[in-house]
């Protein structure tokens, strides 16, 4: 992805005409094959416009994005049919993208209709096959989408994304509109699957805990703009950005190291509560009020363990994107701001190994 931008027009009124919303104003990375770059920041920082614009759902308003080397704005033919089938979206809302009045079968078997992919008979064995290996049975292939429950949704969201055989997944929020308690189980069917397939995935989502578990690297979104990137252990363990460390500091119950300026890290939060995963594996796919272990863990974490604020917990309310702060976006929220903040946007910069930060004082 290079200096990637998507400005749109204000159309409400009272504003002045001419006016863009920034929804994302010149981002470059990277997305390594095999892996999983998580994607980070508040609601309204521009990640659901990046992963539809990576999708394919979104058109650029300049930028370039690269798949396999080659541009996908410059793509026609059976070279944009190819491109549609090896990057595939699953949505937040399973409920919204699924056809309701389509039976779950009909609905796997569509993708490859629309590509003209085999025979019906090959379409429906495959679709019997994926609802098998999100874990549902047959009998699902019968049932509308209300008949569902929300994790059952998400795994046929799942199943449908992987009906074309991608190989790049755009995830965006996939868990979010899910039950704590479920959570867990998609997440789990993600990496699964990732494994199973050899899947790239670009996984958006604005819960840190979540990101920490899926990702080997994550963008951290402000404003338009990624502001730090970096491995997974070395961004929640020493964060750099101001806005990274305040929203580490707002995970409830991470504990405090010290009083001092820095973010706790290190020791802290992320070294052990983190156990989404931890024994799920063996329990069976579909149980819905299953495991235990998730939601005993997060009561755990949201139980405040000191009484001290934490002096880098990020404060206020991100800036309208129409009326970008000047300088750097986030001086208005950053305890650290000093004049020249307010002048010049920060570069993104490389601190070492692959970490990469957008800020003059990290
Ligand atoms: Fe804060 Fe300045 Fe760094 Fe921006 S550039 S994050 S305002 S210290
Ligand atoms: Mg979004």
């Amino acid at each position: 992805v290079q200096s990637l931008v998507k400005h749109y027009p204000v159309a409400s009124q009272g504003l002045r005409r001419g006016r863009l919303v920034r929804a994302v104003d010149g981002i470059s990375f990277d997305i390594l094959e095999g892996e999983t770059l998580g994607l980070v920041g508040e609601s309204g920082c521009g990640k659901s416009t990046t992963a539809h614009m990576i999708a394919s759902l979104v058109r650029p308003t300049s930028g370039a994005i690269r798949y396999g080397g080659k541009s996908t704005a410059e793509a026609k033919g059976s070279e944009q049919r190819a491109l549609r089938r090896e990057i595939q979206l699953v949505f937040q809302d399973p409920y919204a993208s699924l056809n309701p009045r389509h039976r779950i079968l009909a609905v796997l078997e569509e993708p490859l209709r629309v590509h003209r992919l085999g025979d019906q008979r090959t379409r429906r064995k495959q679709a019997e096959e994926m609802l098998e290996l999100v874990g549902l049975d047959a009998s699902f292939g019968r049932r509308y989408a209300h008949e569902l429950s929300g994790g059952q949704r998400q795994r046929i969201g799942i199943a449908r994304a992987l009906m074309l055989q991608p190989r790049l997944i755009v995830a965006d929020e996939p868990v979010s509109a899910l039950d704590v308690s479920v959570q867990a189980q998609i997440l789990n069917l993600l990496k699964e699957m990732q494994r199973k397939f050899s899947l790239t995935y670009l996984f958006v989502s604005h819960d840190l805990n979540v990101v920490h578990y899926m990702s080997d690297r994550v963008a951290v979104m402000y404003l338009g703009k990624i502001v730090e990137i970096a491995p997974v252990d070395r961004i929640y363990s020493s964060p750099l950005h101001p806005y990274t460390q305040g929203l580490l500091a707002l995970i409830p119950g991470k504990r405090q190291e010290s009083r001092g300026g820095r973010t706790a890290s290190g020791s802290g939060a992320f070294s052990r509560p983190l156990l989404l995963g931890e024994g799920l594996s063996e329990l069976p796919a579909t149980k819905e009020d299953g495991p235990r272990t998730f939601s005993e863990e997060t009561s755990e974490l949201m139980a405040p363990r000191s009484e001290t604020t934490n002096p880098t917990a990020l404060t206020g309310e991100m800036p309208d994107p129409v009326s970008t702060p000047s300088g750097c976006a986030f001086h208005p929220r950053c305890p650290w701001a000093r004049e020249g903040c307010r002048q010049a946007v920060p570069p993104l910069q490389e601190a070492g190994d692959g970490h990469y930060v957008r800020c003059f004082l990290p």
